[in-house]
C-alpha cells in the first residue's frame, strides 16, 4: 500500500552532487583540497538518512556528520560504516552511544569534556573527538577568547584524542555582513592560541612541546586516502569551518576539511548563486482526489479565505501540513499539473489542500507535482521558501514523516 502523495529521492543525483563539490573543490583549491564531510543530520534535511548516507558512502564520503547521538545510532542501524561526526551538545545525552555506535563527539562545553571523559574511562578507550570553538555565534563552542583558560583540562584529558578543530559560521549567507570575517580572524586567533597551549601528550610535562603547526601538517582530513583517521600514530589535528554557503563564498575557509548540507542536497542557499553543477534531488509528487465546481461567491476551505469571482474548478490534493506543507502556501504557492501552475488557494489543511485548475482540463486520478518539475516548469523549493518567507532548509526538513520516500 502507498499513499498517492510520495516523495522521490534521486540517489544518482544526489551522488554526482557529491562528486560534483569534490570536483570543485579539487579545481578551485590552490593546494590540498580539503576533504568533505557529508551533513545528513535532521534525517538528511528530510530525504531519509540511512538511504542518503549509503549512497554518499557510495560515493567516497568517509566522514557523515549529524545533529546527536540518536541520529548516529540509526545511522549505524541502517549499515553506514564511515566514521560519524556529532555535531550536538552531550550534556544530556546518554553517552553509551558513542561507544556502542562508534560515534566521533564534538566537545563543545567544559561540561561535556568531563563527562565525554569519564564515560571514555569506564570504557577503557581512547575517544577521538572533534573540539568546537564559538568566534561569534554564541551557540555551542568554547568562546575564542577564553581557549587559555578552558582548553588546558579538556586537552590533558586522558582519555581523548583531538582529530579535528571546528567553528561554523552564523552569516555566511549574507554577503553584507562583517561578522563573517570577524568570525574567520577569531578562529584563526584562537588556533594559534590552541597551538601554543601545547600538544595534548606532553601538557602535564615540564618542557611544553608545541602542537605541530596547525595547518601544515594536518592529521589526515577526510577522503584524504587509504589511512584511515584515528590509526596515525602522531599527528595535529585537522581543521574545519566551511557550511554550504561558506564554502561557496571564502576559498580561505575551507582548510582540510569543508561541511556542506544543503547543497549535498542540490540547492544552493539563499541568495547565494553557485557554477558548480547541482540538481535537487528531491521530488515531491501527489495525484488529485477529485475535482470540483465552484460558483461564483463561494468560498473554498476553512476561514473560506478563498471566494470564486467567477464560474471556477478546484482540484482537491492529497497532502496538507501534517505532511510539511505550510498553512502560507495557501494564496501564495502553487502546483503544477498538465505542466501548468495552478494557484494553492483557499487553506492548506491537516491532509489536504486545494488548488485552482480553472480552464485546465484534469480530473481524479491526474498527476501533481508540489516540489520538482513537470513538463517545461519547476517549482523549486527555493521559490517556495521565499514565497513564504523561509528558508529551504525548513522546507526540506520538514517533509512529513507519513510521506513515503522512493529511491531511484
Ligand atoms: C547543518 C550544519 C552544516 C551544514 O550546513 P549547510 O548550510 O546545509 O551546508 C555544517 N556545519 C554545522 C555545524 C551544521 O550544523
Amino acid at each position: 500500500m502507498i499513499r498517492p502523495t510520495v516523495a522521490r529521492i534521486d540517489l544518482s543525483a544526489l551522488k554526482s552532487n557529491y562528486r560534483s563539490i569534490v570536483e570543485h573543490l579539487a579545481r578551485e583549491s590552490r593546494q590540498r583540497p580539503p576533504g568533505v564531510i557529508a551533513v545528513v543530520k535532521a534525517n538528511a534535511y528530510g530525504h531519509g538518512a540511512g538511504q542518503v548516507a549509503r549512497a554518499l558512502e557510495d560515493a567516497g564520503a568517509d566522514l557523515l556528520a549529524c545533529a546527536d547521538i540518536e541520529e548516529g545510532a540509526a545511522l549505524r542501524a541502517a549499515g553506514v560504516g564511515a566514521e560519524i561526526l556529532v555535531f550536538g551538545a552531550l550534556s544530556v545525552s546518554d553517552l553509551d552511544g558513542l561507544f556502542d555506535c562508534r560515534l566521533t563527539p564534538t566537545i563543545s562545553t567544559p561540561g561535556a569534556a568531563r563527562a565525554v571523559q569519564s564515560a571514555a574511562a569506564k570504557y577503557k578507550k581512547r575517544l577521538h573527538y572533534h573540539l568546537k570553538i564559538d568566534t561569534g555565534m554564541n551557540r555551542l563552542g568554547f568562546r575564542f577568547d577564553n581557549v587559555k583558560r578552558t582548553l588546558p583540562e579538556l586537552l590533558a584529558s586522558a582519555n581523548l584524542e583531538l582529530d579535528a578543530i571546528y567553528t561554523h559560521f552564523a552569516t555566511a549567507d549574507d554577503p553584507e555582513s562583517p561578522l563573517f570575517e570577524e568570525q574567520r580572524t577569531r578562529f584563526e586567533q584562537a588556533l594559534a592560541e590552541i597551538e601554543r597551549l601545547g600538544s595534548p601528550e606532553r601538557l602535564g610535562s615540564p618542557e611544553r612541546l608545541a602542537l605541530p603547526a596547525i595547518e601544515r601538517s594536518p592529521r589526515v582530513a577526510p577522503n584524504r586516502g587509504p589511512v584511515a583517521r584515528g590509526f596515525q600514530p602522531s599527528g595535529s589535528p585537522y581543521i574545519h569551518a566551511a557550511n554550504s554557503a561558506a564554502l561557496l563564498r571564502d576559498r580561505r575557509v575551507w582548510y582540510d576539511g569543508v561541511r556542506p548540507g544543503l547543497l549535498l542536497y542540490g540547492l544552493v542557499p539563499p541568495p547565494l548563486a553557485s557554477t558548480i553543477p547541482l540538481t535537487p534531488i528531491m521530488t515531491l509528487g501527489s495525484r488529485i482526489v477529485a475535482v470540483k465546481g465552484v460558483r461564483p461567491g463561494e468560498g473554498v476551505g476553512y476561514g473560506v479565505k478563498f471566494r470564486a469571482e467567477q464560474p471556477t474548478r478546484i482540484a482537491i490534493i492529497p497532502a496538507g501540513y501534517a505532511d510539511g506543507l505550510d498553512l502560507r502556501l495557501a494564496g501564495r504557492g502553487a502546483v503544477l499539473i498538465r505542466g501548468r501552475r495552478a494557484p494553492i488557494v483557499g487553506s492548506v489543511c491537516m491532509d489536504m489542500l486545494a488548488a485552482d485548475v480553472t480552464g485546465l482540463d484534469v480530473s481524479p486520478g491526474d498527476e501533481v507535482v508540489i516540489i520538482g518539475a513537470q513538463g517545461a516548469d519547476r517549482i523549486d523549493v527555493r521559490e517556495m521558501a521565499a514565497q513564504i518567507g523561509t528558508i529551504p532548509y525548513e522546507i526540506l526538513s520538514r517533509i512529513g514523516s507519513r510521506i513515503e520516500r522512493l529511491y531511484e
